[in-house]
């Protein structure tokens, strides 16, 4: 089972990823939980060159092809081996974030973004996409308020510095793909407590899980 999570900055998609890997293990389900850009050894180098800032002068182009390089990557080296060993997957971002921040955001043509989709992906779609919403402003406070990771810039990072404008393009364009794809996108309403997101999440994903 791959379930990925998608939305804006800071609609608590990876406190909630570990709320239902918690579960999962609780029932003895074998789980791992991975995120993009990275999750691989190589995907995580290229994370490093696109979150700092480094792949902005060569072109949105360039930088489409290196997050497409990490997923491939990260597809091949681990999400497809460990689906293929009955483990449930739950990644923080995926291909609808390149759809949106690459291709809507990103003012990419369509095909060009959807070429470097299907190459990067190749085959591996996920079961389940759980799209956090809430309003761009909500979820760039709490970008900014969240504390740092190890070994991230205390700095925001570039793409948290862009105007709230893109941020609520995102949120619709997040929207128009669950719309749009129904089966496989549920929207989750990221403004509520964080008990009562891991209720819903969970409501989602138990259908899908192995007996
Ligand atoms: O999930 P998280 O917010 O940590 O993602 C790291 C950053 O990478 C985000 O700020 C997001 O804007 C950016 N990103 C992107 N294109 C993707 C995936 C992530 O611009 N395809």
């Amino acid at each position: 089972l791959f379930v990925t999570f998608e939305g804006g900055e800071g609609a608590g998609k990876s406190t909630q990823i570990r709320l239902l890997a918690e579960t999962l293990r609780e029932r003895g389900l074998a789980v791992l939980m991975t995120r993009e850009p990275g999750g691989s050894r190589g995907a995580e180098a290229v994370r490093h060159v696109l979150l700092s800032g480094a792949a902005e002068a060569y072109g949105i182009r360039m930088e489409a092809i290196l997050f497409a390089a990490a997923r491939s990557d990260h597809v091949e080296q681990v999400i497809r081996p460990a689906l293929a060993a009955g483990t449930v997957v739950l990644c923080d971002r995926f291909m609808d974030s390149s759809r949106v921040y690459q291709g809507i955001t990103g003012n990419l043509e369509q095909p060009f973004v959807e070429a470097l989709e299907r190459v990067a992906i190749n085959g591996v779609t996920p079961d389940s996409t759980i799209i956090f919403d809430l309003p761009a402003a909500t979820g760039l406070e709490r970008a900014r308020q969240r504390s740092v990771g190890p070994g991230e810039s205390e700095q925001p990072d570039r793409f948290e510095k862009e105007e709230l404008e893109t941020h609520e393009k995102r949120r619709e364009a997040f929207l128009d793909i669950a719309e749009r794809e129904p089966l496989r996108c549920r929207v989750v309403d990221a403004t509520l407590t964080p008990e009562a997101i891991a209720a819903q999440v969970l409501a989602i994903v138990e259908p899908l899980l192995p007996i």
